[in-house]
C-alpha cells in the first residue's frame, strides 16, 4: 500500500528522483521520419527521411560521452516508423549495449511502431539488444482499424498486425507489448469485439496489457476529421470503463502517482532525423520544441532558455505542467514569473 509519505503533491518520490537524476538519462531517437502507414489523425509531415551517416555517428559519440557518467541509458525509438531504418536502430543499441558492459551501465530500449514490420526476426534480435518494450496502436477491431490505420498505399493493416502479435505470442522470447487502443465517438463496438479477440487469444499471455487512450486533436492538418471523432465525449467514458477492466495486476493509477511525461524531464532528449534537438514528441513543427541540435562531434548546443520552459514544472509540481508541458503552455503564457492565462 502507497502512503502519502511516498508521494509529493500527488507523484512518486520515486519517479520524481528517477527523472531529475544525472545518472539515468532518456534519448529519444527518430531513426527515420518516414512511415510506411498513412493513419487519418496522424500530425507529421513525412518531410525528413532516414538518419544520415554523420548524424548516426554523432549519436554514437554523444552516448559514449555520456555512457561513463550513468548507471541507466534509455533509448526510445519513435519516427515515422522506427522499423523503417532498423538497421540504424540495430547499429546504435548495439554499439550502446557494447559501451555499457564496459561501464557497468544498463541500457535498456522501448519502440513506439505500428507492428507492420514486427516479423520474429526482427523481434529476436531487438530482444537480444534489450530493446524489448512495444507500444502498438489499434483502432479496435479489424473493420474500425483498417478505416484509420492505413497502410501508404491505402490498404487496411489489422490482418498483418494482429498475425505479428499472435506469432510473438507464439514464441517464448522476453518482451513487452502495450496494445495502445484508440477510442472514438465511433468505434465503440469494434473496440469491445477487439477486447473479445484479446480476451480469447492473448490475455493470458502476461508479455502483453492494453491501454486504452480515447483519441484527442493533437494539430496538425487533420484536426476537421478527428474533431467528428471526438465530437459526442463518450469515447473518454469507455476508455476509463475498459481501463478499469483491464487495470488487474498492474499497479493502480493512484499508485503509480502522477504521470510525469519525458519532455518535461531534464534527463530526457529527443534528437530528430535531422540533427535537431526536440523535447515533445508530438509538436515536432513548434518552435519552442526545437531546441537546439546535436553536432557532428557528438556535441549539443542547446538553447538554454527554450530547455528550461519544458522542464518548469520542477519547480512548480503542477500536474497538468508536469503531465504535458505543452498543452500547458498552449494554455498559459509566461511573462517573466507571471504566468498569464489565455482565456479563450
Ligand atoms: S508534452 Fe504533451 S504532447 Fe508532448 S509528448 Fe508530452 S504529453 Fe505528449
Amino acid at each position: 500500500m502507497t502512503t502519502s509519505i511516498d508521494q509529493i503533491k500527488g507523484f512518486s518520490k520515486q519517479q520524481l528522483v528517477n527523472s531529475l537524476s544525472n545518472e539515468k538519462f532518456q534519448l529519444i531517437i527518430f531513426p527515420t521520419e518516414q512511415c510506411n502507414f498513412r493513419c487519418v489523425y496522424c500530425y507529421e509531415d513525412f518531410k525528413i527521411g532516414k538518419m544520415p551517416r554523420w548524424l548516426v555517428d554523432a549519436t554514437k559519440v554523444l552516448i559514449k560521452n555520456k555512457m561513463p557518467k550513468l548507471e541507466f541509458l534509455s533509448l526510445s525509438w519513435f519516427g515515422g516508423e522506427p522499423l523503417l531504418a532498423k538497421e540504424i536502430l540495430f547499429e546504435i543499441a548495439e554499439y550502446s549495449q557494447s559501451l555499457a558492459k564496459e561501464n557497468g551501465c544498463k541500457v535498456y530500449g522501448d519502440l513506439t511502431t505500428n507492428g507492420f514490420l514486427l516479423d520474429i526476426k526482427t523481434l529476436t534480435r531487438l530482444v537480444e539488444l534489450k530493446q524489448n518494450s512495444f507500444q502498438i496502436s489499434i483502432d479496435g477491431d479489424k473493420e474500425s482499424h483498417d478505416t484509420t490505420r492505413l497502410t501508404r498505399n491505402g490498404k487496411g493493416s489489422f490482418d498483418k498486425i494482429w498475425g505479428r502479435l499472435l506469432a510473438a505470442s507464439a514464441t517464448d522470447l522476453d518482451f513487452h507489448i502495450t496494445l495502445r487502443i484508440h477510442i472514438t465517438d465511433l468505434n465503440h463496438e469494434s473496440v469491445l469485439s477487439f477486447c473479445e479477440r484479446y480476451d480469447k487469444e492473448l490475455k493470458e499471455d502476461s508479455r502483453f496489457r492494453l491501454f486504452f487512450k480515447e483519441i484527442s486533436n493533437l494539430g496538425g492538418d487533420n484536426q476537421e476529421k478527428i474533431n467528428g471523432l471526438i465530437s459526442r465525449k463518450s469515447a473518454k467514458v469507455l476508455a476509463k470503463e475498459l481501463t478499469e477492466r483491464y487495470s488487474g495486476n498492474s499497479k493502480k493509477i493512484n499508485e503509480l502517482g502522477h504521470y510525469i511525461c519525458y519532455a518535461g524531464k531534464p534527463n530526457s532528449l529527443g534528437i530528430r532525423a535531422n540533427g535537431n534537438i526536440n523535447k515533445c514528441t508530438v509538436a515536432l513543427d513548434d518552435d519552442r520544441n526545437n531546441i537546439g541540435k546535436i553536432n557532428p562531434d557528438g556535441t549539443l548546443t542547446l538553447n538554454n532558455e527554450k530547455f528550461s520552459t519544458w522542464i518548469k514544472g520542477f519547480t512548480t509540481l503542477d500536474s497538468w505542467q508536469m503531465g504535458c508541458p505543452l498543452s500547458y503552455m498552449n494554455n498559459n503564457s509566461v511573462v517573466g514569473d507571471i504566468a498569464i492565462k489565455k482565456v479563450s
